[in-house]
């Protein structure tokens, strides 16, 4: 990965709007562009666009969506930024995020209503943080459903999608304008292409252990449930250019991935009365704060592992995830008939685990306290049968990346804009703030979408004369 002069350098082909990565930001960026009248080319390093977005839950955020108008639920944009500010403790860019909730509906009311995106609203459950349902999913709620559907409407609008091309360099000149790309094939051969702007669509750095080690080391040797391909190029060339680098110890964790068969569970598991207890059968969290920042809270256990306890009435409302689901097909989640049963699969002493049964039952009726500030009235004491997995602390995405305006336009520390530079994703910075308990359930998706369509618009007015 380097940056290269572009002094002297000819490019026998010249691309209006190149952008690097086909997972949901680059994709939705192609659309946006194109929409504009831009001629633009996606350059994907596999053979089949995946990245994150294919293995995520693929559940995207919105506020005010014609959706949820038609579904009567009174979100607004005022309540995606307050819950996004919230969660990260006022520690994100609130200009980006007062932006992106506004922006929120017009994406999802665009990729449904301009693209044919079976796009629905979860409403079965409110996902920790969420004031109301924000989240936006296809039917089978999975991101591989969600990027194949993005990927059909790429190929409708008739975008080129260069796969097997890995992108290994940039060519910039002394004002840090891009000039072009250069690429390998996976012959080995090596080939360039100009371009008038630029958009980095290749997620962050999950991929890469030696800038894992070097920014969260707490989270390095866990279990990486991204795409391995995310190597973090773009904060690579964005350093080497001299761009803002911003949140680099930030990330998404999730502490509800069934080990070992690396599924995650659906989250409305807790979130409607399940709960997480350690190899002694003891409670040693409030579940609820948010899956990403469970992932230490699991890794910090004995082993690094727990077990989560909920019940067949939760599991109904888990079940409309597909991730949940199949982690149930694979055999993750055993039933369990008596608590007995529970404490017998766990290895934990049964009167122990009993007791931690008994203090929840009674949190639930508002008997006794939770010690770990949870609030558990809302729901029903959990009753059989119980349904029981084993889990471990995982990360998801890195969270840290290059400091954009609100067109996705890359910026240098003194906030001057670079010339054509854009990045959008996991490749900016996210709106976690510096650590893991900032990220907002679908705070992902919200960024690769919104960016996206954002960055999409704004590079194609780049490059078309007289706008
Ligand atoms: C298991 C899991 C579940 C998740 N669930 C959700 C969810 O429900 N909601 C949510 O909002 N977020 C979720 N996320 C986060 C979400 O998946 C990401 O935030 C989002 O997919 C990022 O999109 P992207 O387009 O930036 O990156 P990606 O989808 O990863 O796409 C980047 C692409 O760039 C390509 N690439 C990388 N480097 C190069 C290069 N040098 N040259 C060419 N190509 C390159 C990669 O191969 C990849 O295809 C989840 C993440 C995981 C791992």
């Amino acid at each position: 990965m380097a940056v290269l002069s572009a002094e002297g350098v000819a490019f026998e082909v010249t691309v209006p709007v190149v952008i690097i990565g086909a997972g949901a930001c680059g994709c939705v960026a192609a659309l946006a562009a194109h929409e504009r009248g831009a001629e633009v080319l996606v350059l994907e390093r596999d053979p089949v666009p995946r990245g994150s977005t294919a293995l995520s839950g693929g559940q995207i955020p919105a506020a005010g969506t014609h959706i949820q108008q038609k579904a009567g639920i009174p979100d607004t944009a005022e309540i995606l930024e307050a819950d996004l500010l919230h969660k990260a403790k006022d520690q994100c860019d609130h200009e980006i995020a007062h932006h992106i909730a506004k922006e929120s509906a017009r994406t999802i009311d665009w990729l449904a209503e301009n693209h044919g995106l079976p796009l629905s609203c979860i409403d079965s459950f409110l996902y920790a943080g969420h004031s109301q349902p924000h989240m936006h999913a296809t039917p089978t709620r999975s991101g591989a459903e969600l990027l194949d559907e993005i990927l059909g409407a790429v190929a409708r609008a008739g975008i080129d999608i260069l796969t097997s091309a890995h992108v290994t360099d940039l060519y910039a000149d002394a004002q840090g304008l891009i000039h072009g790309i250069g690429y390998t094939r996976p012959d080995g051969s090596r080939e360039t292409l100009g371009c008038g702007a630029l958009i980095l669509a290749c997620n962050g750095y999950g991929g890469n252990k030696a800038l894992l080690r070097k920014y969260m080391p707490e989270i390095a040797e866990a279990h990486y449930h991204g795409h391995v391909g995310n190597q973090g190029d773009a904060i690579i060339w964005g350093e080497a250019l001299g761009a803002s680098l911003k949140d680099l110890t930030a990330f998404q964790g999730h502490g509800s991935l069934c080990t070992p068969h690396m599924i995650h569970l659906g989250w409305a598991a807790f979130g409607d009365g399940g709960f997480q207890v350690n190899a002694l059968g003891l409670r040693f969290s409030n579940e609820t704060e948010g899956y990403s920042e469970q992932a230490l809270k699991i890794l910090r256990q004995p082993g690094g592992v727990a077990w989560a306890i909920w019940d067949r009435r939760c599991d109904t409302v888990a079940e409309e995830i597909e991730n949940h689901r199949q982690a149930r097909a694979a055999g993750a989640i055993k039933d369990c008939a008596t608590v007995a049963e529970i404490a017998a699969y766990i290895g934990c002493d049964v009167a122990t685990l009993q007791q931690t049964m008994d203090d929840v039952a009674a949190i639930t009726r508002g008997e006794k306290a939770c010690p770990f500030g949870r609030q558990f009235a809302d729901f029903p004491p959990l009753a059989p049968t119980y349904c029981c997995a084993k889990l471990t602390g995982a990360l998801f995405h890195t969270q840290g990346g290059l400091e954009v305006d609100t067109t996705g336009r890359v910026l240098r520390p003194d906030r001057s804009r670079f010339p054509n530079l854009f990045a959008g994703g996991g490749a900016a910075r996210g709106l976690s703030g510096p650590s893991d308990w900032g990220y907002l359930s679908g705070s992902g998706l919200l960024m690769a979408t919104n960016l996206g369509r954002l960055a999409g618009e704004a590079a194609a007015d780049l490059v078309t004369p007289g706008r």
